[in-house]
């Protein structure tokens, strides 16, 4: 038989609770200061690795933009190579 007892365990673990923008260095709250329905969200990432069936390695290599900054710096930034806006609409 075990005999058991209830013990307190106490860990840290890091989370996100700002995020500062990597252009214009203002810091937002981790959903870059929307509303709790809102959504506002950017990805810039580059992702490079191997991936077996059991497993696998890699990095990702990623910065944080702000809506804005993505917007009026980074999207004519590219668009400044010929490429064109891709617009998708979604819907829940
Ligand atoms: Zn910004």
């Amino acid at each position: 038989m075990k005999n058991k007892k209830t013990i307190k365990r106490e860990y840290e673990d890091e989370i996100v609770e700002s995020i500062t923008c990597d252009i214009c260095k203002i810091t937002f709250d981790r959903k870059w200061g929307a509303g709790n329905f809102d959504v506002l969200e950017t990805k810039i990432s580059f992702g490079s690795g191997t991936l077996y069936p059991e497993g696998g390695y890699g990095e990702t290599i990623e910065f944080d933009i702000c809506p804005d900054c993505f917007v009026d710096t980074i999207a004519p930034f590219i668009e400044g190579f010929g490429s064109k806006r891709q617009v998708t609409d979604w819907n829940v």
